[in-house]
């Protein structure tokens, strides 16, 4: 079994559950401790469970939380050299590599390379049993690893930042513009579609568009746009889903091979990022 949930999505904090019959991890924590520990309760998950968080990158969306969770937990903290020095994180970590796959009891975890404009950062991939998810977010391209990754998953949680038009027109300064577009900044829709369109396979069998930004997208562009654009493969069925900033996910299960969703989309308003 391998299940996946967004506790948190979104430039306001990101934050999400993978668990396996043996092993639960957090990756990121970029909500305070009390929204992470509060939202895990919500799912009837126990955060004392946890054996491990992964961090994507520094950037304070990703690792606002992550002390105090590290801490209060008393669990180790996975990151590569380039995160680990920009967060001079001081607990236990143990720092990996793009090239460097791991485990947490029997989760196969492999890091990717992720092209954002960050010291180190990743995404990762995972495996347990013959299950197969990714969560791939804050990366300007899809890289080729990506797109291998996308190949063998059955779900994944993938960015889905901006439309490029609503962006293009939007309040941004220029330079911030430039960023989000950049090859180290976010992937847009219609990035997340091509992803989807060229390396989905038939085990594909969902996907949550993660990352939304507040200003530059919505929820129905973003769902929009992916499913006209995967519509082109007819040999790919799967459904959508969109991670947000005050709700929690459906939770993504893949169980002997099928894929299901638990629970609704559900947005929790008493839950709302408080220190
Ligand atoms: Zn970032
Ligand atoms: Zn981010």
């Amino acid at each position: 079994m391998l299940s996946v949930t967004l506790l948190a999505s979104g430039s306001s904090g990101n934050c999400a559950v993978v668990k396996t019959d043996d092993a639960q991890v957090l990756v990121d924590a970029g909500t305070p401790y009390k929204t992470l520990a509060a939202r895990m309760a919500y799912l009837g998950l126990e955060p004392a469970d946890t054996a491990a968080i992964l961090v994507t990158h520094e950037h304070t969306d990703h690792v606002s939380g992550l002390r105090v969770a590290a801490r209060r937990l008393d669990i180790p903290v996975y990151l590569s050299k380039g995160t680990d020095r920009k967060t001079a994180f001081t607990g236990d970590s143990h720092v990996v590599g793009a090239d460097d796959p791991f485990t947490v009891r029997d989760l196969h975890v492999q890091p990717l390379a992720a092209s954002h404009d960050a010291e180190e950062p990743l995404a990762f991939a995972f495996r347990s049993g013959d299950s197969r998810a990714a969560i791939l977010t804050d990366t300007g391209i899809a890289t080729p690893a990506m797109h291998k990754v996308v190949r063998k998953a059955q779900f994944l949680a993938l960015e889905a930042n901006h439309d490029e038009q609503v962006l293009m027109a939007g309040r941004y300064p220029a330079y911030l513009k430039q960023r989000i577009l950049s090859d180290e900044g976010h992937l847009s829709n219609a990035q997340a579609g091509c992803l989807l369109m060229e390396s989905a396979s038939d085990a594909l069998s969902g996907v949550t568009l993660a990352h939304l930004s507040e200003q530059n997208n919505t929820v129905q562009l973003a769902r929009e746009t992916i499913s006209h654009m995967i519509s082109h493969r007819n040999d790919v069925s799967l459904e959508l889903d969109v991670g947000q900033r005050h709700a929690v996910s459906r939770t993504a299960v893949i169980e002997d091979g099928c894929f299901s969703w638990q629970g609704a989309l559900r947005t929790l308003p008493f839950l709302i990022n408080r220190a």
